[in-house]
C-alpha cells in the first residue's frame, strides 16, 4: 500500500552518519484514500528501534515533515507513520576516535562555585552546564554536517572527544570578571595548553562558569546588544587558533536533554532584562536567546577551523535563525504574513565585535589576527535559507583536518606561495584559495578546486591582482590532504 508515499528526502537507507543527532527531513502525500481510517490525524509519528515506543510526532506542513532523532550507537531501525502508511529506514551510527577532535570544555575560575546565572526554575550546576554543553555541541555537529551535506560534500563533521569536561582554572573569578574578552581568550587559552588537556591535536570549546550581568544596573533606556554588555561581567565570544571561549549568560536558556530541543527553540517567554542578558538579536525571548547563541558558538568554533569571515551567511551574521535549522517548518502562507510585519524591524542595527590580539599567545593558539569591530544590518528573517555556508568554507571545512579523520592528517604535501608572481603550488593539490581582508579576514576573493584532476598550482589572474588597493591581503590556501598555508602579502 503506498496511499501517501512517504518519502524520507534527505537520507537513504543503509546511510551512516559519525555523530549521533541527525536531522530527518521528507515529504508526504496526505490526500485521504479509501484505506485511510483515521483521517482527523494530521500527525507524522516516529518511532526508533522500539516499535512499541513512539518517539516523535510532527504536523505536516506543505507536505513536508521533520524530525530530530538521537541515534544510538550501530543500525537504527526508523519508522514514521502517516495515517494508513509505514514507511522504515535503517541508518548507521557509528562513532570514530579521532586524532584531532574538538573537547567541550566548562571552565570554573578559583573562588567560584561553578553555578552558571539562571533563573530559580532552572538546574544550573555543573552537571547541568556539562550536560547543556555537550548536547549542544552534538547539535553543532549535527548542523554542520547538514550544512556540508547540502553543499554536496557529504555529511563530514567534527568528532567530539567525548561528554564535556570540567576544567578548573587557576583564575580568580572576581579577576575574570575585570577582564576583556581577549584578555580572558589568551589566559584561558595559555592555561589550557599548558595543562595536563594540553594536545596539539585538539580543539576547546570553553565555556566561563563566572558570567554575570548586573540586571539590577539594567535602565530601560538601555536599547543597544551594546549597552548590555557593559552591564555584563565575564562576557566572551571569541574563537580563533584552538580555542572558542565562551560566556554562559544564556547557557539556561539551552536544553539539558534531547527531548527539550524543539520547545527551547520555541519558547516564547520574554526575556527579563533585570534579571538576565537578552542575546537573542532583538528578538526578545528566550527561544531567540538560545538560537543566536548556539548560532553564535558556531560562528566562532568555524573561526578555529580557519574560516574567515563571509558577505553573509554563518560567517557573517547569518546565525541568528539557526533554530530554523531543528524546529517544525512553517507553512508558506505563515511565512507570507510575518515577513510583512517584519519589514520594520529591518533597520536593527547589529553591532559584531570580535576583537583579537593574539600577539603574546602561545604558539599554536597564535593563528589569528584580528582587530576592529564591524557591523552589519540584519536581514528579513524569514529568508527560505538563512544559516548557510557559502561554497569556499564549505569547502574549506571539507578538507580540513579535523573534518578528515582517517589517513589525511599524517600526510604531508609541499604547498607553497610565490607572492612576486601570485603563484600557488600544493604536491597534494590546491583545494581552496581566499584572498582575505588583512583586518576582519573578509573573503574577498575565493576559488576551489574540487576535481578529480588535481591542480597542482594557480596563479591570481591578473584582473584581480589589479583590482587589490589595500597596503597588504591576506593568502589563504588549503590542499587536498588539509595542509594551510595562511600569509599576509602586498601588491
Ligand atoms: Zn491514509
Ligand atoms: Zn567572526
Amino acid at each position: 500500500m503506498n496511499n501517501h508515499n512517504i518519502k524520507v528526502t534527505n537520507f537513504t537507507n543503509l546511510d551512516a552518519v559519525t555523530y549521533p543527532i541527525i536531522k530527518l527531513i521528507g515529504t508526504i502525500d496526505y490526500e485521504v484514500s479509501v484505506s485511510c481510517q483515521n483521517q482527523t490525524d494530521k500527525n507524522v509519528y516516529l518511532t526508533l528501534n522500539d516499535n512499541s515506543n513512539i518517539l516523535i510526532t510532527t504536523n505536516v506542513i506543505d507536505n513536508k515533515f521533520k524530525f530530530l532523532v538521537e541515534l544510538q550507537r550501530g543500525k537504527n531501525q526508523i519508522n514514521i507513520k502517516f495515517c494508513c502508511e509505514t514507511m522504515g529506514i535503517t541508518l548507521e551510527y557509528f562513532s570514530i576516535k579521532s586524532e584531532n577532535s574538538v573537547i567541550p570544555l566548562y571552565v570554573i575560575c578559583e573562588g567560584h562555585d561553578g553555578y552558571f546565572q539562571a533563573p530559580p526554575w532552572e538546574n544550573n550546576n555543573v552537571e547541568s552546564a556539562c550536560k547543556r554543553i555537550t548536547l549542544c555541541s552534538k547539535l553543532l555537529q549535527c548542523v554542520t554536517a547538514e550544512k556540508l551535506y547540502e553543499h554536496s560534500l557529504g555529511r563530514k563533521t567534527f568528532c567530539l572527544d567525548g561528554d564535556c569536561q570540567v576544567f578548573h582554572s587557576g583564575l580568580n573569578y572576581i579577576e575574570a570578571r575585570n577582564m576583556s574578552q581577549v584578555e580572558l581568550w589568551e589566559y584561558i587559552g595559555r592555561e589550557i595548553m599548558k595543562s595536563e588537556l594540553a594536545c596539539e591535536n585538539k580543539k576547546y570549546l570553553a565555556f566561563l562558569s563566572c558570567t554575570r550581568y548586573w540586571g539590577e544596573n539594567y535602565k530601560e533606556s538601555m536599547k543597544t546588544h551594546e549597552e548590555l554588555l557593559q552591564i555584563t561581567q565575564a562576557y566572551v565570544a571569541l574563537g580563533g587558533g584552538g580555542l572558542a571561549l565562551f560566556g554562559t549568560a544564556c547557557l539556561y536558556t539551552w536544553p539539558e536533554s534531547f527531548e527539550e530541543i524543539i520547545l527551547r527553540f520555541e519558547d516564547q517567554a520574554l526575556v527579563d532584562r533585570t534579571q538576565f542578558l537578552d542575546d537573542s538579536c532583538y528578538r526578545g525571548t528566550v527561544g531567540a536567546c538560545f538560537s543566536t547563541t548556539l548560532g553564535s558558538v558556531l560562528h566562532e568554533l568555524y573561526h578555529t577551523f580557519d574560516l574567515g569571515h563571509t558577505e553573509d551567511g554563518i560567517m557573517s551574521r547569518g546565525f541568528d535563525n539557526i533554530y530554523k535549522v531543528f524546529t517544525r517548518p512553517q507553512s508558506t502562507s505563515h511565512r507570507t504574513n510575518s515577513s510583512h510585519d517584519m519589514t520594520k524591524a529591518l533597520t536593527d542595527k547589529i553591532e559584531f565585535k570580535e576583537e583579537f590580539e593574539s600577539d603574546s599567545l602561545v604558539e599554536r593558539l597564535q593563528n589569528e589576527n584580528k582587530r576592529k569591530g564591524y557591523t552589519v544590518i540584519s536581514k528579513y528573517e524569514e529568508e527560505v535559507d538563512d544559516t548557510f555556508l557559502t561554497r569556499s568554507c564549505a569547502v574549506l571545512l571539507c578538507y580540513h583536518r579535523w573534518f578528515n579523520q582517517t589517513t589525511s592528517s599524517r600526510q604531508c604535501s609541499l604547498l607553497s606561495f610565490d607572492c612576486f608572481n601570485k603563484l600557488i603550488k600544493s604536491t597534494s593539490g590546491v583545494r581552496v584559495v581566499e584572498i582575505r581582508s588583512k583586518n576582519v579576514e573578509l573573503v574577498l576573493y575565493n576559488w576551489t578546486f574540487e576535481g578529480r584532476i588535481l591542480k597542482f598550482s594557480f596563479q591570481i589572474p591578473q584582473d584581480v591582482i589589479i583590482s587589490l588597493n589595500e597596503d597588504s591581503y591576506i593568502m589563504f590556501v588549503e590542499d587536498t590532504v588539509g595542509c594551510i598555508l595562511k600569509e599576509e602579502f602586498s601588491i
